[in-house]
């Protein structure tokens, strides 16, 4: 009786402090529970205080979170798919994507300054059609890729795809895979550091291509990497598979991700992996 009490009496509590905390004010932890107020979690980077989940970012706000104000430059913000298939219902979930994450595509790309380091970046947005790659996508991180390495300006590039390549546009995606990869290959070739972030989740043809090919990949904690997802590679039963097999220390502990990093110290350790590879000045 005595733990139902407790039990009873801890749900209470914390049913008061759910309707003392007007909506809007607070997010639950997907990960512990905790209510947070939401001023805490952007102090915090989204990152739980208590459990040190990690909230996914939008890609505007990981921009303003890892280059320097009022540095960053953008690359062909007009670059945006059009609907080559007549896929349907395609030009209308553009729209509303357009609207929600604020972006015209699903990548940003330009170029600006890391601890006063200079560094191209391109960031996807798992909010816009699952931060998947279609033609404006795969277009304009292989525009950022050359630009860097005609520069000579190492590139940041920072994944959030759980949809990798866009279906609505068929081959012309698939396309992009090749060429994002060859865009990397010649960065490569340029002598310019690559660095690949990968963040929740990272997933299917764009973890197949560029995010995987980075001199240097980086993780977020407890990001979802892979090709298939967990419930169709349980379905294959090729092996048996253990609960954690697509998350970032996963990876890490088999070689996929060289090293996991807390969100609160990605854009140090960035500046440290250029200051090393680019020297003082960054280029
Ligand atoms: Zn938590």
């Amino acid at each position: 009786m005595t733990w139902f009490r407790r039990r009873l009496k801890a749900s209470h509590t914390a049913h008061q402090k759910l309707e003392a905390v007007p909506d809007g004010l607070w997010t639950k932890c997907l990960k512990c529970t905790e209510i947070i107020f939401n001023r805490d979690l952007e102090k915090s980077l989204k990152v739980c205080p208590k459990c040190g989940y990690h909230f996914r970012l939008s890609a505007r706000v990981r921009l303003a979170g890892l280059i320097d104000p009022d540095t960053f430059v953008e690359y062909d913000a007009k670059v945006v798919s059009g609907d080559p298939l007549g896929f349907p219902e395609y030009p209308a979930k553009l729209a509303r994507d357009r609207a929600k994450v604020g972006m015209p595509e699903a990548v940003v790309t330009g170029e600006g300054r890391i601890e006063g380091l200079p560094a191209a970046v391109g960031i996807t947005d798992s909010g816009f059609l699952m931060g998947s790659m279609g033609s404006a996508v795969g277009e304009k991180l292989a525009r950022a890729m050359e630009a860097a390495a005609s520069k000579g300006l190492p590139l940041v590039a920072v994944c959030g795809s759980g949809g990798g390549a866009r279906m609505h546009e068929g081959l012309l995606s698939l396309m992009q895979m090749a060429k994002t990869t060859a865009a990397a290959a010649r960065l490569h070739q340029a002598g310019c550091l690559f660095v690949s972030v990968l963040t929740d989740p990272s997933m299917a043809g764009v973890l197949a291509s560029w995010a995987s090919v980075g001199d240097i990949i980086i993780a977020e904690p407890g990001a979802l990497i892979g090709f298939t997802g967990q419930r169709v590679s349980r379905q294959a039963q090729v092996i048996d598979i253990p609960e954690d097999f697509q998350l970032s220390e996963f990876q890490r502990d088999h070689g996929m991700v060289d090293m996991v990093v807390a969100r609160g110290d990605l854009k140090p350790t960035l500046a440290r992996l250029i200051s090393f590879f680019h020297g003082e000045k960054g280029a």
